[in-house]
């Protein structure tokens, strides 16, 4: 194979039009070389397309016109405010899983009733913000939750509008690590147990269960299960609804996937949508999906540079300048990321395979195995594709290397969204006790 085939393949990094193109033999962000940004910003660096981010939200929505339905931003992607904020003013609510994400969507300038609160395990002052705050809804996902946000909503004298998560035993085909709706995962409540709930949730005071919530993994490549599970969501608002209840909102979760190896092709979003009506769409529910990687991972990447190539014995590394600490997926997940060389190479250019690891003290800490690409030399800048999801969100201090930054590119304008800490940052948080301070 030579670099014409291998990146002919690659250089789309999703269906959608890619933000990350080459122009005159450079790799940009919308119209900003990356090199650009590596030279004002420095490596390890997250470049983030907001014209990229919106085309995602905007093919979902498309996809979804017509139906009653909130598209929820799941900000745990990437929480980053700018990152949140350009999808708010797309059209986009948010779902949050902790009173930091709360608080964030609220600042990015999200408008509370688009914004659902889930999280399997929330604290007292986690429902207390969000019933504070006006959230449209709490997806509630223990018996236990709901006697405890009834003691919180009658305290402060308001009715919480609550859809219970129920657990439909699906099996979403993906990664263990992110699989979320079969029996046995911690997350919501068996769905043979649901109507016992929504009876005990009718009862109390301060709680009205108005929706039927649903996640069952992510990074879904395969949209039948969604089907499957949405089929007994469909089923079991109408069961309730026989019983007198009146739910009037489904929440259908996130996880639709996306291509990250050249061998997977994009989520179908007209069959998603129709998997979407054929199932609950005629039961006159709002609606609320809840998509995090679809919408910000194809539209970042992670920028590093090449430290140095080592030939070791029958191996060839690359060592970069980013680490484990800073994308985590390849190590947590054995995830496969596009890795496209900055300058792009000319076409009839030989590949080789190498090791692509990061400096950190783990044997972990490996990008890629045996990945055939061009021969990078000391100094290239490389790009890891679909990097705008799970990705800054999950990285680390670990090594006490500073947290990676955060460029937003639009158009062609860029901003640092999050700067890269000093040394004296990283420990400003961390004291020496006056027992040990004391000198001899
Ligand atoms: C993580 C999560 C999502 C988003 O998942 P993606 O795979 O990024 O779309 C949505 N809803 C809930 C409840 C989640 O936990």
């Amino acid at each position: 194979m030579t670099a014409a085939e291998a990146f002919d393949a690659t250089d789309d990094l999703s269906d959608a039009v890619s933000p990350f193109r080459y122009a005159d033999g450079r790799l940009h962000a919308d119209e900003v070389p990356l090199a650009r940004i590596a030279d004002a910003v420095g490596t390890p660096v997250y470049v983030y397309s907001a014209s990229g981010m919106r085309a995602n939200y905007r093919a979902l929505a498309t996809a979804l016109d017509g139906l009653d339905v909130t598209i929820c931003y799941a900000v745990k992607a990437n929480s980053n405010l700018a990152v949140i904020r350009a999808l708010a003013a797309a059209g986009a609510g948010a779902d949050v899983v902790s009173g930091g994400e709360i608080r964030r969507a609220l600042q990015a300038g999200v408008p509370p009733d688009r914004t659902v609160f889930s999280s399997v395990g929330k604290t007292e002052e986690e429902l207390r913000l969000a019933v504070q705050a006006g959230l449209c809804q709490i997806n509630v996902e223990s018996a236990a939750e709901l006697e405890m946000l009834s003691t919180v909503a009658v305290s402060m004298g308001v009715q919480a509008r609550v859809a219970i998560r129920v657990n439909p035993d699906v099996d979403a085909g993906t990664h263990d690590k992110i699989t979320t709706g079969i029996r046995g995962n911690k997350f919501g409540i068996e769905i043979e147990a649901a109507p016992a709930v929504y009876r005990r949730a009718a009862a109390l005071p301060g709680i009205a269960p108005v929706g039927v919530a649903v996640h069952i993994g992510s990074q879904l490549m395969d949209l039948l299960p969604f089907r499957v599970a949405y089929t007994m969501v469909a089923d079991l608002v109408r069961h309730l609804r026989s019983e007198g209840l009146q739910i009037d909102r489904i929440d259908l979760g996130g996880g639709i996937g996306i291509p990250y190896h050249r061998d997977e092709s994009p989520a179908d979003l007209a069959r998603y949508a129709a998997i979407v009506r054929e199932t609950v769409g005629d039961l006159g529910c709002r609606l609320f999906v809840e998509p995090g990687r679809l919408l910000t991972g194809p539209a970042g990447v992670l920028l590093s540079r090449v430290l140095f190539v080592k030939h070791g014995d029958g191996r060839d590394f690359v060592i970069l300048d980013a680490a484990m600490n800073d994308l985590l997926r390849p190590a947590m997940y054995d995830a496969w990321h596009t890795i496209l060389p900055v300058t792009e190479p000319s076409a009839g250019a030989a590949l080789r395979p190498f090791d692509v690891v990061g400096p950190v003290c783990e044997t972990a800490d490996t990008f890629a195995k045996e990945r055939l690409m061009t021969a990078p030399g000391d100094g290239d800048l490389l790009a890891f594709g679909n990097a705008g999801a799970y990705g800054a969100v999950m990285s680390s201090t670990y090594n006490t290397r500073p947290l990676v930054p955060e460029v937003l590119v639009d158009g062609s304008e860029f901003a640092v969204v999050r700067k890269r800490p000093t040394f004296e940052e990283m420990v400003a948080l961390e004291a020496i006790p006056p027992w040990l301070a004391a000198a001899d």
